[in-house]
């Protein structure tokens, strides 16, 4: 299981800041992936469910995967497909 970032994301990259693996990505607005994109993603490879990410989230966009609400399911395959 990993943690899954949905579209509540406001992109303040604390979450990347903070990541002990580098899980999160794009990890800073200087990174040219972040053009464009609504959203920061979780390597589902990278994660190691410390829960760190969540807990500092300002917007409350991150849940672990099997605590997501129903109209956000569809997020954790979109976490894991940006890394694909
Ligand atoms: S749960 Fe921990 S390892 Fe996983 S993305 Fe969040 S801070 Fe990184």
């Amino acid at each position: 299981m990993a943690y899954v970032i949905t579209d509540a994301c406001i992109k303040d990259y604390i979450c990347a800041s903070e990541c002990a693996t580098a899980a999160i990505a794009p990890a800073s607005a200087g990174d040219p992936a972040a053009a464009g994109l609504s959203q920061l993603f979780i390597n589902p490879d990278e994660c190691i469910d410390c829960g760190n990410c969540a807990s500092i989230c300002s917007s409350g966009a991150i849940f672990a995967e099997d605590e997501l609400p129903a109209d956000k399911a569809q997020f954790a395959a979109k976490n894991k497909a940006y890394f694909n």
